[in-house]
């Protein structure tokens, strides 16, 4: 028997799951794939397959499952096709994992990520969504399980690396004043606020730092990445939305700070790559190689802070918004968010139409307190819903 770890990648095919192979494959002795899953990239996730012979692959659907079936077992290949929710539920949970990252993008992850939570594993969060649409009852199950929560987003990762060991002791009683969550500002950050209107997908998928997926990278642009990211970090950290500040610094340099009483102020820096939050996280408490190449202080030269605008920047406001009235809002937020950036990226509504529409859909419904996953699921199901009628008046 190998003593390698065993790695479920949930969204193998993604930006952030080819990070995590990336980095699994410099360290063979330590890490073996467990299981993949894809969603659309059926050619993609057989190639993973192929190099990384995991026991179990996920897909989509019957028909997808066939064939990725069929294509395996031409190569001869022993890896077990499963499908759906149910299947990468059963990856997320197996007894013989020992880490799952959560890396499928959206809402669709919420399930598979709990089911790795509840199951006790060693948890890597990239799926911001799951934890904004769920979080107390997220905790709740981190609590109960023991399972080992470490953040993969990037400021997440830093701030959690800035924080002492028994920060679970609560902020207060380890003397940290605010957290200083940094973002780049996008692509839009210095674009007259009236050429809004007529920004594209490619335009806003056009990230000046970080090479991502196409939702993340609208959310960027839109800075309602950062309100996923404050709510995220209220729910990992226990912290009040009032003890999260957003600080737009252009270079990405700096991937969080922590502001102490005494006046220190605690950062992590390193090049915008997301293998180092995803090495630090699958080696944490140790330290490995990720890949990544060592950070030139005298290249950057500068670093700027600037306070967001928030007038260019609603999504921004509207997410503090949900943060503070708690309950089902943040999942509210986030569906009518992902319903927005489809459509956005299919053309049907304008850039700045991103935040009408979730204002709108967060105006139509009071919070309710969140007391099961089946109110959750009801909140977003209805603000789906409500976003689909306002994208039928509004929308192309
Ligand atoms: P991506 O679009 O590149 O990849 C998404 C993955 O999810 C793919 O493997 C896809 O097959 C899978 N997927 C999509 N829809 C699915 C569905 N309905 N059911 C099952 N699987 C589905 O996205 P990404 O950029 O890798 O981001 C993944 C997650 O990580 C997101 O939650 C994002 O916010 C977060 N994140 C990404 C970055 C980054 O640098 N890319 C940084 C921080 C956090
Ligand atoms: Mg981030």
């Amino acid at each position: 028997m190998s003593s390698a770890q065993q790695i479920t990648v949930l969204g193998a095919t993604g930006s952030i799951g080819l990070s995590t192979l990336d980095v699994i494959a410099r360290h063979p002795q330590r890490y073996q794939v467990f299981a993949l899953s894809g969603f659309s990239r059926l050619a993609e996730l057989e190639a993973l397959c192929l190099q990384h012979r995991p026991r179990y692959a996920v897909v989509a659907d019957a028909a997808a499952a066939a064939k990725l079936r069929g294509a395996l077992q031409g190569a001869g290949l022993a890896t077990e096709v499963l499908e759906g929710e149910g299947g990468l539920c059963e990856v997320a949970a197996h007894p013989d994992v020992d880490a799952v990252m959560a890396a499928i993008v959206g809402a669709a992850g919420l399930k598979p990520t709990l089911a790795a939570v509840e199951a006790g594993k060693k948890v890597l969060l990239a799926n911001k969504e799951a934890l904004v649409m769920s979080g107390a009852l997220f905790m709740q199950a981190v609590r109960k399980s023991g399972s080992v929560l470490l953040p993969i987003d990037s400021e997440h990762n830093a701030i959690f690396q800035c924080l002492p060991t028994d920060y679970a002791r609560g902020l207060n009683n380890v003397g940290v004043r605010r957290i200083l969550l940094t973002a780049s500002g996008g692509p839009f950050r210095q674009t007259p606020l009236g050429d809004l209107q007529h920004v594209t997908p490619e335009q806003a998928c056009a990230h000046p730092n970080w090479s991502m997926g196409r939702k993340i990278s609208v959310d960027s642009a839109s800075m309602m990445n950062k309100g996923l990211e404050l709510i995220e970090a209220c729910w990992l950290f226990d912290s009040p939305p009032s003890k999260v500040e957003v600080v737009i610094h252009p270079q990405s340099v700096i991937h969080s700070l922590v502001d102490y009483v005494d006046g220190s102020v605690l950062a992590q820096l390193g090049n915008p790559d997301m293998r180092t939050p995803i090495s630090h996280a699958l080696a944490w408490p140790e330290r490995i190689d990720s890949g990544v190449l060592p950070l030139d202080l005298f290249a950057i030269a500068r670093l700027d802070f600037l306070p967001p605008d928030e007038q260019r920047f609603p999504c921004l406001r509207l997410a503090r918004q949900a943060a503070e009235a708690s309950g089902t809002a943040p999942a509210m937020l986030n569906a009518a968010n992902e319903v927005a950036v489809a459509a956005f990226l299919e053309r049907r509504i304008r850039f700045p139409e991103i935040a009408s529409m979730i204002d709108a859909v967060l105006n139509a419904q009071p919070a309710q307190p969140v007391d099961s996953l089946e109110t959750v699921l009801a909140a977003d199901g209805s603000a789906r819903a409500q976003a689909e009628h306002w994208l039928s008046h509004h929308g192309r």
